[in-house]
C-alpha cells in the first residue's frame, strides 16, 4: 500500500504533472469552478488512487484510505448545500468528477457514486419534486442532520436496493419490507450486492411500507438511513468477483431493525415521484465508467508510443493495424463521451421522451462501451499489456460490470429503448 499523502485539493495542481482533462474546459465550455473542482479530483486519482488501487482489487478490499482522503478533499459532501457545509455542486458537475477519479480506482469512483447519491436525491431531487410545505420543512431538517454527519464527521452513506427479484428493475414493489411503528419503523428484509457493505455508517435502503390490507405496492417505496450498528443488521456472504472487487457487494440483512422517523432520507411518497419524473437520478452509475472507458484508451496511447510506466520503452505505434485499432477506440471513445455529457447536461426533473431515451442510449454507449475499449486495448497492446502489474486487466474486468447494473443494465436500456420509440404513452396492440 502505498502511503503517499493526499494533495491538499484546494491548492491549484502543479500544470503540467496531470493527464490532460477527460473534458476539455474550453471545448465543453465549463464554468471555471468545475474545471478547478475536475482538476482537483484528478490530482487526488493519479497521485493517490492510482497506486492503491491495484491492493484493493487484489484483496478485494474496501478502499478505507481513499475515503479519508475524499472526507479530507470535501467531497464526501460535494452535493450538500454550501449552505450545510458541502460543495453545493450540482448534477453534472459531480457526474465529471465522478468521471476523473474512475480513471483512477473505479471501485473506489463507483462506491463513491452510492454515497454521493444519498445526497443527490434527498437534495437537488427532493427539491424539484411536489412536497407540501410541512413535508418540506421536515424533509429540510431531517437532511441537515445527515449532511452535517457527513460533511463534519466523515459519515459515509451507501445505496443498497437490489434483492435479486424484479423490484431493482422497477418491475414489483421492493421485498423488503418497512412496518410502521411508534415514532419510526420496523424494518425486515435482504440487499444484494450492497456496495460499501461493512464500511458505511448508513445503509440508505428502498423498502416498502406495510401496514394495511392492502397489497405492497412501488408507490409506498420508502427511503430510509438504517445505522449500520442498528440491532438486527447483519453483513453476511463472501465478496469475491470479476471485477470492482474493492467495492465490497456483500450482503445485508434486516431483521426487525427499528428506524426512527428522522432516518427517512425522502419523505413518504418521494422516491416513486422521484424514480418516475427525476429518470436521470439512475444514470448516475455511468461516471465511474466513462473515467475508464478514458483510462484503457490513455493506456494503450501510452503503451505503443513505449511510454507507459512499468514496461519496456518499445514503440509499437508504426504498425498500420495498431493505428487502426487506435482510431477505433477514439471514435467509440468520442461518441461515448459526448452523448453522455449531452445527456447529463440535460438531468433534471420532467424530461421530455427523447431526453429519456438520449440518457438511455448513454447509459447504454458508456456501460458497453468502456468494456468495448478495453478489449481492443488489450487486444492491441498485446500480452505483456495484460500482466497483473499493470492497470489495463483491472480495467478490463471493472468495465465489464457497468452492463449488470439495475435498474439501468444494458439490456433494459435497449428494451427501453425500443418500446419507448416504437410506442407513445397508452398505446397497445391489439
Ligand atoms: C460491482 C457491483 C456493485 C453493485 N453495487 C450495488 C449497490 O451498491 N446497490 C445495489 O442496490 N445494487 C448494486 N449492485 C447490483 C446491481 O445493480 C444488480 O442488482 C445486480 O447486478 C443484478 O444482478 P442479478 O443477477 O440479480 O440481476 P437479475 O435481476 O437476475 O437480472 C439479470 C439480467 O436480466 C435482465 N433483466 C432483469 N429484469 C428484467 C426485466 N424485467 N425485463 C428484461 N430483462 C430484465 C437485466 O439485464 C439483468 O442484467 C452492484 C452490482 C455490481 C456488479
Amino acid at each position: 500500500m502505498t502511503d503517499a499523502p493526499a494533495p491538499d485539493l484546494f491548492d491549484t495542481p502543479p500544470a503540467g504533472e496531470l493527464d490532460a482533462p477527460l473534458f476539455d474546459p474550453k471545448a465543453f465550455r465549463l464554468s471555471a469552478h468545475a474545471a478547478a473542482l475536475a482538476d482537483r479530483a484528478r490530482a487526488l486519482g493519479q497521485s493517490v488512487f492510482a497506486a492503491r488501487a491495484p491492493t484493493y482489487d487484489r484483496e478485494a478490499r474496501f478502499p478505507v484510505e481513499n475515503y479519508a482522503d475524499l472526507h479530507r478533499a470535501g467531497l464526501l459532501g460535494i452535493c450538500v448545500p454550501k449552505s450545510l457545509g458541502g460543495l453545493g455542486e450540482d448534477y453534472r458537475t459531480y457526474a465529471i468528477v465522478a468521471a476523473e477519479i474512475g480513471r483512477y480506482c473505479g471501485a473506489t469512483a463507483l462506491s463513491w457514486n452510492m454515497h454521493v447519491c444519498s445526497t443527490l436525491w434527498s437534495g437537488v431531487i427532493v427539491d424539484d419534486l411536489d412536497l407540501t410545505e410541512i413535508e418540506r420543512q421536515d424533509h429540510e431538517a431531517r437532511r441537515a442532520v445527515h449532511y452535517r454527519r457527513i460533511v463534519e464527521e466523515g459519515a459515509i452513506y451507501s445505496q443498497p436496493f437490489s434483492e435479486g427479484g424484479a423490484a431493482a428493475a422497477g418491475g414489483a414493489a421492493f421485498e423488503t419490507r418497512a412496518v410502521p411503528i411508534d415514532g419510526g419503523w420496523r424494518v425486515s428484509g435482504k440487499k444484494i450486492f450492497a456496495s460499501l457493505a461493512g464500511h458505511a455508517d448508513y445503509y440508505g435502503i428502498l423498502c416498502t411500507e406495510v401496514g394495511d390490507e392492502s397489497a405492497p405496492s412501488r408507490r409506498n417505496t420508502l427511503y430510509l438511513a438504517i445505522p449500520a450498528k442498528a440491532p438486527g443488521v447483519v453483513v453476511t456472504g463472501e465478496w469475491d468477483p470479476l471485477g470492482m472487487r474493492g467495492t465490497v457487494s456483500r450482503t445485508l440483512l434486516f431483521h426487525d431493525v427499528e428506524v426512527p422517523a428522522e432516518n427517512a432520507l425522502m419523505p413518504r411518497g418521494t422516491y416513486f415521484q422521484a424514480a418516475s419524473r427525476w429518470p436521470h437520478m439512475f444514470l448516475t452509475l455511468s461516471p465511474t465508467y466513462v473515467g475508464q472507458a478514458q483510462a484503457a484508451y490513455d493506456f494503450t496511447i501510452r503503451y505503443l508510443r513505449g511510454e507507459q510506466p512499468g514496461t519496456p520503452p518499445v514503440k509499437r505505434r508504426q504498425y498500420p493495424t495498431k493505428q487502426i485499432a487506435v482510431a477505433e477506440m477514439r471514435m467509440k471513445l468520442e461518441a461515448l463521451k459526448s452523448l453522455w455529457f449531452q445527456a447529463v447536461s440535460e438531468a433534471g426533473p420532467d424530461p421530455s421522451k427523447d431526453q429519456v431515451i438520449r440518457a438511455w442510449s448513454a447509459q447504454h454507449a458508456v456501460m458497453e462501451g468502456a468494456n468495448d475499449i478495453a478489449r481492443l486495448a488489450i487486444r492491441t497492446c498485446g500480452g505483456q499489456a495484460m500482466l497483473r502489474s499493470l492497470p489495463l486487466e483491472r480495467i478490463y474486468r471493472d468495465s465489464r460490470c457497468g452492463s449488470l447494473m439495475l435498474p439501468w443494465t444494458a439490456e433494459l436500456c435497449v428494451d427501453r429503448i425500443g418500446r419507448a420509440a416504437l410506442y407513445e404513452p397508452g398505446e397497445r396492440d391489439e
